[in-house]
């Protein structure tokens, strides 16, 4: 066993700032539900920071995924585009919104949806119909939308893959959930498509305990997005729902709580990037390891710091039993039962290798200086017992 005392975690809410007197705001004034100023001032400022015209908060990134999807067209019976490597919550929206994942596999080195693979498929196997819907050859259904999914807060070449969505006519929905402060040539990750979608459960680089915002330019979809997440109400005094609404708000509590978050996230882009430069340097040449591919044009929020080994499952194991917490990446959609029959695209399968040799080692923004050295320390001694 090492010597160090402390179990040093993976990466947990950092409530740094003004957390408590808003949330005390609110119990103060008993607004605590689903009216109150908070929820208005966090849409505000996220959207503000994303560089987007609007924010609609909801209950979760899940159901932010799913309005989303859904007011982007998605109906029953169609397909969707995604990331075969993502947490599951991408997929299930889909299916949410009755449709079909269609799973792309990721590239090797920036883990993220692998756009060669893309334009290939859907040069070969889709069509367009009189109507601009591009179809699946193989069964004639409308393939309604792409998702991307901005894996550990990276970004791949959107001026390449903007250029694919439009020339094969399909709307795009960014599922940013873990890429708030991941910017591609300045601007934001959620406001390349139609609709993007952050989440701000406990583990992404702020959080509410739980929550989303779906952000926007367009101000019909924003609208329909507010409406159809707060029951579809007409009317502030009658009952009368105009359509079956979802009651996916988030509550003024924990918009306050964002709002707190908020203030406090660019210095904690600031902190995970230095964080991540750490890592870098001193695990650079260390056996084998390797990390995820970043391009000049992207600016990383460096969310979940993953190195690549090929001897991962012996180090996983190694620094969960020294008080170093590290995880392996999401089991890929098409290991899932309720995915595995899914059109999956792809050549060599480096879902598969990423999953074998891929793991998320500490960066919580609060982790200090002597954790950082702790986790390298162990690391390198893991290594040197497992070789
Ligand atoms: C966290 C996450 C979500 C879902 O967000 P929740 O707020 O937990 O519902 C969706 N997609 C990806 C890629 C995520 O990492």
């Amino acid at each position: 066993m090492s010597k160090n005392e402390r179990l040093v975690l993976l990466s947990v809410p950092n409530l740094a700032g003004n957390e408590w007197k808003y949330v005390k705001d609110c119990l103060d004034t008993g607004w605590i539900s689903s009216a109150g100023s908070y929820v208005n001032k966090f849409e505000q400022m996220v959207a503000d920071y994303a560089g987007a015209k609007y924010g609609v908060a909801c209950v979760n990134g899940t159901a932010g995924l799913h309005i989303a999807l859904m007011l982007a067209g998605v109906k029953p019976n169609d397909y969707v585009i995604v990331s075969n490597i993502t947490f599951v919550a991408s997929a299930n929206a889909i299916k949410y919104a009755g449709a079909e994942p269609i799973l792309i596999d990721a590239h090797p080195k920036t883990w993220q949806m692998d756009l060669g693979l893309l334009e290939e498929f859907l040069e070969t196997q889709t069509v367009l119909n009189d109507k601009g819907e591009r179809l699946l050859k193989k069964d004639g259904r409308c393939i309604r939308v792409i998702m991307p999914v901005h894996i550990q807060g990276n970004i791949f070449d959107v001026d390449s893959f903007m250029a694919m969505a439009e020339k094969y006519n399909l709307p795009v929905v960014e599922d940013a959930a873990e890429a708030l402060g991941s910017t591609y040539k300045g601007q934001s990750a959620g406001t390349f498509g139609k609709v993007g979608v952050f989440s701000f459960n406990g583990n992404k680089i702020i959080s509410t305990g739980g929550g989303g915002v779906i952000v926007t330019n367009d101000e019909a979809l924003a609208k329909r997005a507010k409406h159809i997440t707060t029951t579809a109400k007409t009317d502030p005094m009658t009952y009368h729902h105009d359509e079956v609404g979802y009651n996916y708000r988030l509550v003024n509590i924990l918009a306050a709580l964002g709002v707190a978050q908020m203030e406090l996230l660019p210095d904690f882009v600031k902190k995970k990037q230095a964080i991540g430069d750490y890592y870098r340097e001193h695990l650079a040449g260390v056996a084998d390891i390797e990390f995820q591919e970043i391009s000049e044009e992207v600016s990383h929020n460096n969310w979940l710091f993953t190195i690549k080994t090929k001897y991962q499952p012996q180090l996983l194991e190694y620094l969960n039993s020294n008080k170093v917490l590290s995880r392996p990446f999401w089991m890929p959609m098409n290991m899932l039962p309720m995915y595995k029959d899914c059109l999956y695209i792809t050549k060599d399968d480096n879902c598969a290798e990423i999953l074998k040799t891929c793991m998320a080692i500490p960066c919580s923004t609060s982790i200090t200086e002597e954790e950082l050295a702790i986790v390298v320390q162990e690391i390198k001694k893991g290594l040197n017992q497992i070789i």
